[in-house]
């Protein structure tokens, strides 16, 4: 089970301190991510999905009657891009060809960030949003619900994320209860940039 395996987190839990808690990072990696990974890695014990190569693969084969494949194996995989997304040096902005891809997709820095906030605040109820590549190649910013994510064969808009952002309120209640727009204003100061663009370009080598 390896390959399905559950990672540390990249650093420690006060690490993005104050614009996330140390508090919630903790519960939130050491109790929610952890569960989504063990039901997961039961939900496919001893059927198709336990000899995939990747979540990828899982993803492509989901479909409405496996649930807690779908629930638990997004859970698991959008929380590590989560993670991988953010660092105690982020902040500040993109550079290089990821700059320039925002700017081309939605015609500057400052629009895309509030095209993605929109997005993650106006998200009913619980789930994501995201920065994804998309099957052209081009950026492109939606949400989606409950552990959802562009991945799934029946996405609505399909392609490879690059930066995620929880909405659930596990993600946030403790230090900013109802107060989601906050928590997504402080999001940007932990955004690890260079992070996204590692992510960025080897989505393009795949393409
Ligand atoms: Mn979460």
């Amino acid at each position: 089970m390896s390959k399905f395996e559950f990672k540390e987190l990249p650093y420690a839990y006060d690490a993005l301190e104050p614009y996330i808690d140390a508090q919630t990072m903790e519960v939130h990696y050491d109790k929610h991510h952890r569960a989504y990974h063990s039901k997961f890695v039961a939900a496919i014990e001893d059927t198709e999905f336990e000899n995939m190569e990747s979540m990828h693969a899982v993803f492509t084969n989901i479909n409405k009657g496996n649930a807690a494949v779908r629930n638990n194996g997004g859970g698991y995989f959008n929380h590590e891009l989560f993670w991988s997304c953010m660092s105690a040096k982020g902040g500040g902005k993109p550079t290089d060809k990821l700059a320039k891809a925002i700017d081309q997709a939605f015609s500057s820095f400052k629009i895309f960030k509030e095209i993605f906030s929109n997005a993650a605040a106006t998200r009913f109820g619980s789930g994501w949003a995201w920065l994804l590549v998309n099957p052209q190649g081009k950026l492109e910013v939606c949400s989606t619900a409950n552990q959802n994510n562009p991945l799934m064969k029946d996405a609505e808009v399909k392609g490879e994320p690059i930066l995620a952002l929880d909405v659930w309120e596990h993600a946030y209640y403790l230090k900013y209860q109802n107060r989601r727009p906050e928590y997504i204003d402080a999001f940007w100061h932990v955004v690890d940039w260079e992070a996204i663009a590692k992510n960025y370009s080897e989505v393009l080598q795949k393409l």
